[in-house]
């Protein structure tokens, strides 16, 4: 049987050798006579774990010693509660771009608690472009602003970190470790882990230490940095489970050689498949070049009555969770560091292959 590439959104798929590393010690882990699963957050095994987990992200992202990185519950979605509610710090308005379906549901949530000026809108284009920055409307006496680098449904990333005069806030949750960011321009970066860090669960947020412990009354104990902070992200029982594979992961990457080489390799990943979708007449993807996403890559199919029949073959030939979001509609392959180059290749092939027979 064919190798199977898994190219779902998220969850999504884990390296090949991590998934057999957890495996392998998934009864008894290390000394501890238990699975990780079965002891406690509390008890040395673990917390060793979790400080190395810690520590590798660190390295890996060279994040600054004024930072505080935390691993949350709750997804990506809690903290688009607990950024109003952490960083307002007495102001009432905020900036928030809106670049796509991740944005939209930030700033929903960021108006129940603030006045969200919309500083950038990419609505009218679909979510294929992004204005040039010199003509967002900033509001500059706002809180902070927060954008979204990679709007996963859409596949849209920035090629640029917004240059303004108060804390950036930055969803990560599908672009975080596929390439090098300068982590000092931020003031909160937050990811949900089952997109490119590991399994859901687990929320890393690496927050400045001067934007913790000024919080919103009268809000859950849990959804203040400072609780989470003080308590190494133990203020009550962590997702244990998913924060030991978040660190699995970390190590795979060191030795892969760190977050440069993972780019060098999605951007060569991203942009083989790219141009096999550009060099049809059968394929097409809607995103203005300069802002295609290295992760996400939406593409339709000429005739969508064409669509059931893709994924079916494409499902047949060990190519799984093609299938576009609903919105975009056609397909979505998702190539997270985790898919490897041999994943793209086949993915290709087989687009060949189809146009041929049915294009
Ligand atoms: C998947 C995703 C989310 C939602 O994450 P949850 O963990 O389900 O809350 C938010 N933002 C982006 C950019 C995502 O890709």
């Amino acid at each position: 049987m064919s190798e199977i590439y898994n190219f779902s959104a998220g969850p999504a798929m884990l390296p090949k050798q991590v998934l057999s590393q957890i495996q392998a010690e998934l009864v008894e882990y290390g000394n501890a006579k238990a699975s990780v699963m079965e002891i406690s957050h509390r008890s040395v095994d673990f917390m060793q774990m979790a400080q190395k987990a810690e520590q590798d992200l660190r390295d890996l992202m060279n994040i600054p010693s004024n930072y505080k990185v935390l691993f949350l519950q709750g997804g990506a979605s809690a903290q688009f509660s607990m950024v109003p509610i952490n960083l307002l710090r007495g102001k009432t308005n905020v900036n928030y771009a809106n670049t796509g379906h991740w944005s939209v549901k930030a700033i929903a949530e960021a108006q129940r608690y603030a006045q969200v000026n919309i500083c950038t809108d990419s609505t009218s284009n679909k979510f294929t472009d992004i204005e040039d920055f010199a003509n967002w409307k900033i509001d500059e006496s706002a809180a902070y602003l927060h954008y979204t680098p990679n709007e996963t449904i859409a596949g849209l990333e920035f090629d640029f970190i917004p240059e303004v005069d108060m804390p950036i806030v930055a969803d990560m949750s599908s672009t975080i470790l596929s390439r090098e960011v300068d982590v000092s321009k931020f003031g909160v970066i937050y990811a949900g882990a089952q997109k490119n860090i590991g399994m859901s669960g687990t929320t890393v947020v690496i927050v400045r230490e001067d934007l913790i412990g000024d919080v919103v009354p009268k809000q859950p104990i849990l959804f203040d940095y400072a609780t989470q902070a003080n308590n190494d992200s133990m203020h009550n029982t962590p997702s244990t489970f998913s924060w030991y594979a978040a660190g699995r992961v970390f190590e795979w990457l060191k030795e892969q050689g760190g977050i440069a080489e993972m780019a060098i390799i999605n951007e060569r990943k991203a942009n083989k498949l790219y141009q096999a979708i550009d060099s049809s007449d059968f394929y097409s993807n809607p995103v203005n070049p300069q802002y295609r996403s290295w992760m996400n890559v939406p593409f339709i199919l000429a005739d969508d009555k064409l669509d059931k029949l893709f994924l079916e073959k494409s499902y047949n030939a060990n190519l799984l969770a093609l299938k576009g979001h609903k919105s975009v509609g056609g397909m979505r392959a998702s190539i997270y560091n985790a898919m490897p180059e041999s994943g793209i290749d086949t993915l290709i092939e087989f687009m060949a292959d189809f146009e041929k027979q049915y294009g």
